[in-house]
């Protein structure tokens, strides 16, 4: 993702608290955890490199007994330098024939160049604990619950690839590339109620601010994942004020009239370095990101 230098200034309604009970702890934040470890030890799961290989044929072994259906889309992507990348996004969907629908996403490859102002050496990949690890673990958490006790409603959970490849400025079609290949290439079937995508969800210190484009191309969904936020005690981290506006995988969504909305805590140092590392994330902040994920699917049952 890519942070623009605008803020918005919008005056958010906040929706009235329901008074609903905190529905009961579904989400496990310690073996959540443990899959940004998994991923982590592969190394920068780069496109085109041995590590990228190792992380699908891991993320597909994984999902395919948790989910009711994995769908599974490959491709090539040529850059706009002229490699070509063997990309795969999966779906892992649930209550396959459901009309009403959730989608939850994020991308799972890692950035091959720690290119932040901040970043001492540019040369080097992002370690990505963070930035994608994070998502991923999330929504693999997730699967582990809707496996467990499937949801009464449809869920697809999405991993995009390609999102963090390129230059956001210079080479702007080499990034954000499986969700775009997503949104031209939807699974047939009703269009989801709405979509989040996580990333950046695990930093130890997290706040969760609205992000602008979100607020923008779906403030209602923005207020619906606020709200579910309180109702579970957890709105001391999503904080309903806007900060940062984002490039982000939630725009390509949004342009094919999905109502998506990111889900970031942007504030985080080691983004775009070779610090973003085991160190800087925490099962307690995937912990909160979870149980925010299943109270939406819950409260929409
Ligand atoms: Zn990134």
């Amino acid at each position: 993702m890519r942070p623009l230098r605008r803020l918005l200034p919008l005056a958010v309604a906040l929706a009235a608290c329901r008074g609903e009970a905190p529905p009961p702890r579904e989400f496990d934040g310690p073996s959540a955890f443990r899959y940004i470890e998994q991923q982590v030890a592969f190394g920068p799961r780069v496109p085109g490199t041995a590590p990228h290989r190792r992380m699908a044929e891991w993320l597909e072994s994984e999902l395919r007994p948790r989910a009711d259906t994995l769908v599974v889309q490959r491709w090539t992507h040529v850059t706009t330098k002229g490699d070509s990348l063997p990309l795969v996004n999966f779906i892992a969907r649930y209550q396959t024939g459901a009309a009403q629908r959730l989608l939850f996403l994020a991308h799972w490859d890692s950035r091959p160049r720690a290119d932040a102002p901040t970043s001492p050496d540019s040369t080097v990949p992002v370690p990505g604990a963070n930035d994608g690890g994070s998502g991923v673990a999330l929504l693999l958490g997730v699967a582990d619950v809707l496996k467990r006790a499937p949801p009464g409603i449809g869920v697809d959970l999405l991993f995009v690839d390609g999102e963090d490849y390129g230059d956001f400025t210079a080479t702007p079609t080499d990034v954000l590339i499986g969700s775009r290949y997503y949104a031209a290439h939807q699974v047939a079937g009703p269009a989801p109620l709405y979509a989040v995508l996580f990333d950046l969800v695990a930093d130890t210190d997290l706040q969760i601010y609205q992000e602008g484009n979100s607020l923008v191309g779906a403030p209602e969904v923005v207020n619906l994942v606020w709200e579910t936020a309180r109702l579970v005690g957890h709105g001391g981290t999503f904080i309903d004020t806007p900060r940062h506006t984002l490039i982000d995988d939630h725009l390509e969504l949004q342009k094919v009239g999905i109502r998506a909305i990111d889900v970031v805590d942007f504030d985080y140092p080691a983004w775009h370095t070779a610090g973003d590392t085991m160190d800087k994330v925490s099962a307690a902040s995937l912990q909160i990101v979870g149980d925010v994920a299943l109270a939406l699917v819950r409260r929409e049952q």
